[in-house]
């Protein structure tokens, strides 16, 4: 059976988009896949700067909403990254085998680079190696299949890439992972500029829907959604893309399509009115289990603990067969 490896940053409050694009997934197939592993990536947000405390905070709150969502520590491995030295190590010997042009390329470090510059902020030498960060999280476990959103495509390309080059040069030691990705709902778009992914550290306000909203928050949001001129509800990414971000939102959540839906609605108000609540819906359970986990924080940190253990030494001896392979020696 294919394992499944996939992370999240603590870099903000999780979004109506990490909860769709991601997270739903994990819960309801993923995690019921061999040995899957759902990491929170605390490394991976030290690519931009970071308050200790406002990340330590967010590091437990992002674990805890995992669990929230329902992911089942009995059936998957839950665990941050930084406790496992693993992604680390073996980051190191991908660097070796990837190229600093192919990192240059990734869209997602020019994005990030430009909004770094635009705040004045000077760019870390890791948002560029991040990629290869996010190869070494995966190869390590062997994982074959990585869910994700639209935007993460490109990364995971990258660790197939590598993990193909480096089989290649020192003889087979990684499994070859892919991408899959949501039929419906892969890219939620940010409500006030819809042609902009929604994404937990962009300028908050009234654009994103966070998994923590109270309801009369996420109705007011989704009520002022920016529209289109035109008057009927079509769904078309291209031409409309605030209708058709609001009909995807409303199909996953609801188990419907858009172009369907489409079809059902003849206002704005009608749809955004729908879509508002069904939002409202998915996420109740999902806080109600919230609450309930924030007054146990001990077992919070014990699944916490224990995936780490668990997630250590699944990953030790590839990355120990990968120092191997490339010629460095055994510890005496
Ligand atoms: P950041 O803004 O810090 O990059 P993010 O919201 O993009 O945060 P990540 O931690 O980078 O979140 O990604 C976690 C998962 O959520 C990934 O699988 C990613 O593809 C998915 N994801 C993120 N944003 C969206 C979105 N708007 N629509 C669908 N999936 C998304
Ligand atoms: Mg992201």
């Amino acid at each position: 059976m294919t394992r499944v490896f996939s992370g999240i940053q603590p870099t903000g409050h999780l979004t109506l988009g990490n909860y769709l694009g991601a997270l739903r997934r994990w819960v309801e197939t993923d995690q019921h896949q061999a040995d899957a592993l759902f990491c929170v990536v605390d490394l991976h947000a030290l690519t931009v700067d970071q308050d200790p405390a406002r990340l330590r905070r967010l590091s437990r709150q992002t674990a805890t909403l995992m669990l929230a969502a329902g992911l089942d520590p009995e059936v998957c491995t839950v665990f941050l990254q930084s406790h496992v030295d693993e992604h680390t190590r073996l980051s190191y010997l991908l660097e070796c085998v990837a190229s600093d042009g192919e990192m240059r390329r990734m869209i997602q470090y020019k994005e990030k680079v430009a909004r770094q510059q635009e705040r004045g902020a000077s760019v870390r030498l890791s948002l560029l190696t991040y990629p290869v960060l996010m190869a070494a999280d995966i190869l390590a476990y062997g994982a074959g299949e990585v869910p994700v959103g639209d935007d993460q495509v490109q990364h995971v390309e990258l660790a197939r890439d590598l993990a193909a080059r480096f089989n290649q040069r020192y003889g087979h030691t990684f499994v070859v992972p892919k991408a899959t990705r949501p039929g419906v709902a892969a890219r939620v778009m940010n409500l006030q500029s819809p042609t902009a992914k929604m994404g937990k550290s962009d300028e908050s306000g009234l654009g994103v829907v966070y998994l923590l909203d109270e309801p009369d928050d996420v109705r007011k949001k989704v009520m002022r959604a920016v529209t289109d001129s035109g008057r009927d509800v079509e769904y078309d990414r291209e031409g409309r893309p605030g209708v058709a971000n609001l009909l995807e939102i409303l199909a996953a959540c609801t188990g419907g399509n858009p172009e369907a839906l489409a079809d059902v609605y003849e206002s704005y108000g009608a749809l955004k009115k729908d879509t508002a609540e069904a939002v409202v819906e998915v996420l109740r359970p999902v806080q109600a289990r919230h609450r309930e986990l924030c007054a146990d924080p001990a077992f919070v940190e014990g699944v916490l603990r224990e995936g780490a253990k668990k997630a250590r030494a699944m990953a030790r001896p590839t990355v120990d067969a990968a120092y191997r392979a490339i010629g460095l020696l055994p510890p005496a």
